[in-house]
């Protein structure tokens, strides 16, 4: 029999209150994510699991309460945040005796929903359904989501939406904000002890290490997994949208999506939430903004390490994510041996993408045919300009040094989603949803899932579109915060 506990009980009461949901109201559960129920050995049968995702009742082991965090919002820290329409429900260890968390999120208000309504809307609850298991499936650290209710409610936000619960699991919900609670506190003991349940929960490998140096040794692999993770975003064309530190996994997981996009055209500083007005969250801004959360967290962390060990921290971020970005870039070009140089190629091949407006994704499907019998393909996919011209010669004397003819091309298509959660895609499957069609959300979710194969409906031509660049209307879909 499956065993549920919630390990972050045994924490100070200061840091959580317990609180009970408001179950959803004529909620249907509109899907359940099989895969990862069997990934964690779970055996929920339908009725368990809608009552769960409602917020009706709960396994015996569960216990639901709301975390006290705080966090830097768009570059300003508020002390006011903490579990505002989500409770922690606990944890479930899998065959490897990892544990993971268990939340519950549109479940009502709790003692830190400030004004909010403790709810969440159907749209941003089937984003955030998808985009896990699409990354996922990627190879990009992220939550996932277990299952999902939606009712007919109402809900205000911009407009009224319908409502939605959704089960989210995740290594851990503990995020930066909730260090920078604690030193913010000045509780020095509090701290330590938040610092031992990461540790013992998502890096076990610290826990023996003498007590100067296991906190470095957190930090350490703190950054490094957030490093890890910018470099995955990049190579992937994703914006996450909103990386307050509050948002920001200390086990370097994509966690709370904003109004995330992946990119359409190759656009460098690309802004996919409307209300970030500065840019701050732009595509090119990730790794550096992911550095600075780190920085932030590493002033927390003053606490207990010097300043030598907390910048050790972030030049060990710096490396990661360097090393990761360039890996991860040239394999995409079908590089297999980066090169130090290889940087400049990728920034200048970049720009020249972003200035000629092409796809961030279709750009590498097409050049898998660079240099096989359907290289005109990939010619005539290229403006006819001096610049691709010169860019092609390039890449030639660059893969003349590889030498790894005909593995390059299958390199690139390795590293080549066909299947994009484009936000138009997204947009259409939530008005489905909306009037009460689920198919698609199931069909995409089953597709999303192995983003590499394109299964036979794609070459109808209702379908054949989506592995193309969308259609002019279709781009760059900016969303709201809203959520
Ligand atoms: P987010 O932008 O979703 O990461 O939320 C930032 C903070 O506001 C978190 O502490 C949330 O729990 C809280 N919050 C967001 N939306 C709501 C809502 N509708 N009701 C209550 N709290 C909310
Ligand atoms: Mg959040």
């Amino acid at each position: 029999m499956t065993l549920f506990e919630n390990s972050y009980c045994e924490l100070p009461k200061t840091f959580y209150r317990a609180a009970m949901p408001e179950p959803l109201v004529d909620a249907l559960l509109i899907h359940t994510n099989q895969k990862l129920l069997a990934e964690l050995s779970l055996d929920f049968d339908a009725e368990t699991l809608l009552k769960m995702t409602k917020g009706e009742s709960f396994p015996e082991g569960f216990k639901p309460i709301a975390q006290k965090y705080t966090g830097h919002q768009f570059g300003y820290y508020n002390p006011d945040l903490g579990d505002g329409r989500g409770l922690l429900l606990g944890q479930v260890k899998d065959a490897q005796q990892q544990p993971w968390d268990l939340h519950l999120k549109g479940s009502g208000v709790t003692p830190y929903s400030r004004r909010g309504d403790g709810r969440a809307v159907l749209r941003s609850s089937i984003r955030e359904y998808l985009i896990g298991e699409a990354l996922h499936a990627l190879g990009v650290p992220s939550a996932r989501c277990l299952s999902i209710c939606h009712s007919p409610e109402p809900v205000r936000r911009e407009q009224i939406e319908d409502r939605a619960t959704y089960i989210r699991v995740a290594k851990t919900h503990v995020r930066f904000g909730h260090f920078e609670w604690l030193a913010q506190l000045g509780n020095q003991a509090d701290f330590k002890q938040l610092a031992h349940y990461v540790i013992k929960t998502v890096y076990p490998e610290h826990q023996n290490l003498p007590e100067e140096i296991r906190y470095a040794a957190l930090l350490n692999s703190i950054n490094e997994r957030t490093a890890y993770l910018m470099a995955c975003w990049q190579a992937s064309g994703f914006c996450h949208g909103v990386m307050n530190t509050d948002n920001m996994s200390v086990a370097g997981e994509t966690l709370d999506f904003g109004p995330y996009a992946f990119l359409d055209d190759c656009k460098i500083h690309y802004i996919c939430n409307h209300s970030d007005t500065e840019g701050r969250y732009a595509y090119s801004q990730q790794p550096n903004i992911g550095l600075w959360n780190c920085q932030v967290l590493g002033q927390a962390f003053s606490m207990l390490l010097s300043s030598e060990q907390i910048e050790a921290a972030i030049n060990g971020y710096i490396e990661t994510y360097n090393q990761t970005y360039l890996t991860k870039m040239c394999a995409k070009f079908g590089l297999s041996h980066p090169q130090p140089d290889d940087k400049h190629f990728i920034a200048d091949s970049l720009i020249l993408m972003d200035q000629s407006s092409l796809d961030f994704h279709y750009f590498f499907q097409m050049l898998a045919l660079f240099a096989t019998p359907e290289h005109a393909q990939f010619e005539e996919f290229l403006p006819d300009s001096k610049a691709w011209r010169l860019w092609m010669a390039r890449y030639q004397e660059r893969i003349d040094v590889e030498k790894n003819e005909p593995q390059r091309q299958q390199l690139i298509q390795k590293n080549t989603p066909k299947l994009i959660l484009r936000n138009y895609i997204a947009q259409e499957i939530i008005e489905a949803a909306e009037q009460g069609d689920y198919e698609p959300l199931d069909n995409w979710f089953n597709w999303l899932i192995t983003p590499y194969d394109v299964p036979e409906i794609f070459k109808t031509p209702e379908y054949a579109h989506y592995l193309l660049p969308p259609a002019a209307h279709h781009k760059e879909m900016a969303l709201s915060c809203s959520s």
